[in-house]
């Protein structure tokens, strides 16, 4: 018989599997008897939609078997079976590459509980056992075959008898080690805890021969063992049970039992629909960002059920993109089983719940928002670039769902703030909401634009995601008030500097104009600032194309050429102003060697790499000879 190797990565996981000095040793059942159910609902699917097959309930069931004396632990269901080539393809590759990838990534995390909380499937087993055997018969053939495992080295294939199709685990349950009991796997009450505890929602009986005492029959005081076969399960899945019969935690066991994410949901929606469209769902808001979730590589969607029967196990349509963190399951009696993909992206039901979650999950969020601050800006935190992509995608189109569920950073709270709370705090004679933005708060804090706003009493949001300023373009004003971002050259403020600024601009048309041309098309122009009070120089913006959208769109392949219109503001009220003056009358090398000086600062305060940095610095060094 032939040996086969392991695919690499299935090595791995399996090496750390047979290694690891894990705690939750006992979650392999929970995997074993999740991978039996799917495998019944499977048959039970195509018994549904074939009207040629007829689904008897009874016949339908997952067996625990322990056998001490033995060590023999056996798992078997009636489920659809494996043929050669899924033996083959299914035991022999890890299925969720992406547990393996955040395994990976968390390997030095010490602490995490990766594999309790995320699924590793079918080798876990090797967590509990020396030998895995898994005999199996597919539906509609009659061929089985036996596979056996004693881990890394390999397993084989050969064929072998099986009555009925189906699939039997038998796990050769290790040797206790001093640091940890294996017999315990063994022990029913033992098993029947592990049951209860991860698959009591488990919608087929869950069957398990429990001993007994009683009373030896016709006598009153001698005892005898009896075994009873007992379901073990309760079967009733979570989202069917009502809200009052359930625990914080119950929902939290649920959310890992099914591998929604490694943490703990921050919220969780149980809802039961009745009307137009009738259906339950439980709903998840993680608390921190999946691993992959700013990715391509991430899939939105929730499980979908038709009364009790599993159809898709990631419905992206009922959810839109901005919401796309959300985990969970929907089970509607109104959905037709015999649904493909294809059809059911415009199934009119379909449709309807996935509005009806949308607004649910909208109206949750806005209650988190108003009166779980500390708990909103930590689901912020995770998912708040995800709604202001929200904003900015599809046009728009969904900007009115989403804009009160903004937050930014400002500069009169110290903390995030939404657009209500800053446009309920505008001053009467403010026109705009104005804005800074840049690679961090620090970095803000330091613009030289920000000076003029600031002095005027201005409360400023801060803008540090890259998505921000295009999300607020998109938005265009909020509550009629107009975003306005501190770089541009109008800031609509009457100071004194701006009044100043247009006799300065006049008065010293000659000496702009000259500095205009040393610096040629790298500036629109130069002018007197309106905004600058301590610092010498700063760069501002005509039109839509901001400097920070600039760097943005450089960044991506094809953006290289889209420019901002740059002007290079001068604070006239400077001693540098003196110096730029006096070396226009008297030295136009010196005039020509401070613009390119105050230019290249000038991209430096905005986080633009300069042009030449050699000449930069050998520039600076002849202001010191
Ligand atoms: P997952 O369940 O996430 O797909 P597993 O590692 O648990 O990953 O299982 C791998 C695959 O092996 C399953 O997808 C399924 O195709 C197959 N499989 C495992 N156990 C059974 C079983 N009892 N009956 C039928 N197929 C099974
Ligand atoms: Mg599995």
């Amino acid at each position: 018989m032939e040996r086969r190797e392991f695919k690499a990565e299935s090595k791995r996981l399996l090496d750390l599997m047979v290694n690891s000095i894990y705690t939750h040793r006992e979650i392999f059942l929970r995997e074993l008897i999740s991978n039996a159910s799917d495998a019944i609902d499977k048959i039970y699917y195509k018994a549904l939609t074939d009207e040629s097959l007829s689904f008897n309930k009874d016949e339908y069931y997952i067996r625990i078997t322990p056998d001490k004396e033995n060590r023999i632990l056996k798992i078997s269901d009636t489920g659809i079976g494996m043929t050669k080539e899924d033996l083959e393809n299914n035991l022999g590759v890890i299925a969720k590459s992406g547990s393996l990838q955040f395994k990976k990534e968390n390997e030095l995390k010490d602490g995490y509980d990766i594999i309790g909380q995320f699924g590793v499937g079918f080798y876990s087993a090797f967590m509990v056992a020396d030998t895995v055997t898994v005999i199996s018969k597919a539906f509609g053939s009659d061929e089985a075959y036996k596979w056996e495992s004693r881990g890394v080295d390999g397993y084989t294939i050969e064929p072998c008898t099986k009555d009925s199709f189906g699939t039997e685990i038998t796990l050769k349950i290790k040797e206790n080690t001093e640091d940890e009991n294996y017999d315990e796997y063994l022990e029913e009450y033992r098993l029947k805890s592990i049951i209860k505890k991860y698959s009591d929602f488990i919608r087929y009986p869950i069957k398990m021969n429990v001993t007994g005492r009683k009373l030896k029959e016709g006598s009153e005081n001698e005892y005898e063992d009896y075994i009873e076969e007992q379901v073990i399960n309760s079967m009733i899945p979570i989202w069917r049970k009502n809200k009052s019969e359930l625990t914080e935690e119950d929902y939290h066991k649920f959310y890992s039992e099914k591998h929604y994410g490694f943490d703990k949901p921050l919220k969780y929606i149980h809802t039961s629909v009745e009307g137009n469209i009738s259906y339950k769902a439980i709903l998840f808001i993680p608390e921190k960002t999946p691993y992959d979730f700013y990715t391509k590589e991430y899939e939105k969607g929730l499980e979908l059920y038709s009364n009790g029967v599993m159809i898709m196990n990631k419905c992206g349509e009922l959810l839109p993109d901005y919401f796309s963190f959300v985990k969970g399951i929907v089970d509607s009696e109104d959905l037709s089983l015999n649904i493909s993909r294809e059809i059911l992206q415009h199934d009119r039901q379909l449709k309807l719940i996935a509005k009806n979650i949308k607004s649910k999950v909208k109206s949750e969020l806005e209650s988190m928002l108003k009166n779980e601050r500390d708990k909103y800006e930590t689901f912020y935190k995770s998912f708040g670039r995800q709604l202001k992509f929200g904003v900015y995608n599809d046009f728009g189109a969904n900007k009115d769902v989403l804009q009160d569920l903004l937050m930014f950073y400002s500069s009169k709270e110290k903390k995030m703030v939404t657009l209500g709370e800053y446009v309920s705090r505008m001053a009467e004679d403010q026109k705009y909401i104005y804005y800074a933005t840049g690679e961090s708060i620090e970095r803000i804090e330091k613009l030289p634009q920000t000076e003029v706003v600031l002095d005027k009493g201005y409360e400023i949001l801060y803008f540090t995601d890259d998505v921000d300023e295009f999300a607020i373009k998109m938005l265009m004003n909020y509550k009629e008030k107009e975003f306005k971002s501190v770089s541009s050259g109008d800031l609509g403020i009457e100071t004194e500097e701006s009044k100043n600024s247009e006799e300065q601009n006049k008065e010293n048309k000659d000496l702009f104009d000259a500095m205009k041309n040393i610096l040629s098309d790298k500036i629109k122009e130069v002018k007197a600032s309106n905004k600058l009070k301590h610092h010498p120089v700063c760069l501002s913006t005509y039109g839509e194309l901001s400097i920070e959208m600039e760097k943005i769109l450089s960044a991506m392949p094809d953006g290289g050429n889209i420019k901002a219109d740059k002007v290079l503001e001068i604070n006239t009220n400077h001693s540098v102003f003196k110096a730029l003056k006096g070396a226009y009358d008297n030295d136009k090398d010196k005039l020509s060697l401070y613009t390119e000086l105050l230019y290249n600062q000038a991209l430096l305060i905005e986080g633009l790499s300069i042009n030449d940095p050699v000449e930069f610095t050998n520039n600076i060094c002849k202001l010191m000879l």
